[in-house]
């Protein structure tokens, strides 16, 4: 973070929810760390309703990477009261209260609209680049006007320095959390666990599962006999059988309302990861080397899955049956595989070399560094002109 600002500027505008803020907040960070002004730009509302844990990391970085959240006054103005906002601005609703479809599909959600009103009415600096994101069918034509001008770069993973390259300083986490993460507490119950014993779950933030497939993932779970932390956002433990819960105090299993992913899988307790495959988390698992079952829902976690399996063969995933629910005995037996059957010495294999290769591609030359170093270039040349 030592670096001199060259005099370039760059906002990144995320689609308001956690796995559309994490990759973007770390790109923004990389550009930082080469020299960029790099802004993230986020609603007030989205602050408000949820909070930002690990805003610290901005207001010490404030020179090179900063965060405005306040829409309608401080930073940015926009000359609009909130509720006038489009429902992007605003943030992004309860998934209970939202159709998601026409949410997403609302032009107003376009990014390139939401750049043209931050840049043409906020008083932020003028900005080189602002890059958005939301769903892809709203991209198309975003990315056909920006294709002309820049031929598509590929980055990533995006994932927080301390895990992989480390050339990012104090860099342990994505720094920007929707919901408070259970840190100490999932700590202090590692501690008492044995090296690659544990299993990880997490659906994500935004897969809400029924309550049959809640029951089947219980009981599953238990059926494993393996120890589990399992992430159930606070919305959706009342879909927990009661019975489970009292069992977690046996002190086999950790359920938590949310927590530090990262910190979970780069820990040497956890053996598994029982994921819904949403793409940063199984670009997590596959960067931090961790064996998958997914368990995949809607949208491109069904190609994630795929990919687990069959293309990377880090781990397996677990069928649902003609309802489309994933059984506690499919569970089982896919937990079997992954943490002791025959195909966990290949899987572990193939987790180690995915490690290393995701490294490699941050790391000094790597093929993410030098699209990144391209893209800094072509924005020095840019303001010396
Ligand atoms: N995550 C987290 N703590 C949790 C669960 C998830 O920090 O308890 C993070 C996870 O590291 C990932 C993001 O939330 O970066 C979820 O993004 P993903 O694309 O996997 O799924 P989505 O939430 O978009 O469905």
């Amino acid at each position: 973070m030592e670096q001199k600002n060259h005099g370039s500027h760059v906002i990144v505008l995320p689609y308001p929810s956690q796995g559309h803020i994490n990759p973007l907040l770390q790109f923004a960070k990389h550009l930082a760390s080469k020299g960029v002004k790099a802004t993230l730009a986020t609603t007030h509302y989205t602050v408000k309703t949820h909070g930002i844990y690990g805003a610290p990391f901005f207001t010490n970085s404030a020179s090179v990477c900063s965060i405005f959240c306040r829409v309608h006054h401080g930073v940015v103005r926009l000359p609009m009261k909130e509720e006038e906002l489009p429902l992007m601005m605003r943030g992004m609703p309860p998934m209970n209260l939202v159709d998601l479809p026409s949410f997403v599909q609302a032009p107003e959600s376009n990014p390139a609209y939401l750049a043209m009103q931050l840049t043409q009415y906020s008083n932020l600096d003028k900005a080189d680049w602002v890059f958005g994101n939301s769903f892809e069918e709203l991209e198309g034509q975003v990315v056909k006007n920006v294709w002309e001008l820049w031929p598509g770069k590929l980055i990533g993973p995006m994932i927080p320095s301390a895990y992989l390259d480390q050339r990012i300083e104090d860099d342990k986490g994505y720094g920007a959390s929707l919901w408070k993460p259970l840190s100490s507490e999932c700590a202090k119950w590692l501690e008492t666990k044995s090296s690659q014993s544990v299993i990880y779950v997490s659906f994500g933030s935004m897969v809400s599962l029924t309550e049959e497939q809640m029951e089947e993932m219980a009981w599953g779970l238990k059926g494993s006999n393996l120890d589990f932390i399992w992430v159930v956002r606070e919305s959706e433990i009342t879909k927990l059988p009661s019975e489970f819960i009292d069992l977690t105090t046996s002190g086999k299993g950790l359920i938590v309302t949310w927590c530090n992913q990262l910190e979970m899988l780069a820990h040497e307790a956890i053996g598994c990861f029982v994921t819904h495959c949403g793409w940063n988390s199984t670009l997590e698992g596959l960067g931090l080397g961790v064996p998958m079952v997914g368990v995949p829902k809607w949208a491109d976690q069904l190609t994630n899955a795929k990919f687990i399996e069959e293309i990377w063969g880090v781990g397996v995933r677990a069928k649902g049956d003609e309802k489309g629910i994933v059984r506690r005995e499919e569970l089982m037996g896919r937990l079997k595989e992954v943490m002791g059957g025959e195909r966990s010495v290949e899987i572990r294999k193939n987790a180690c070399k995915w490690k290393e290769l995701a490294k490699e591609a941050i790391s000094e030359g790597g093929s993410s560094d030098k699209s990144i170093d391209e893209f800094v270039e072509h924005l020095k040349c840019g303001n010396e002109k």
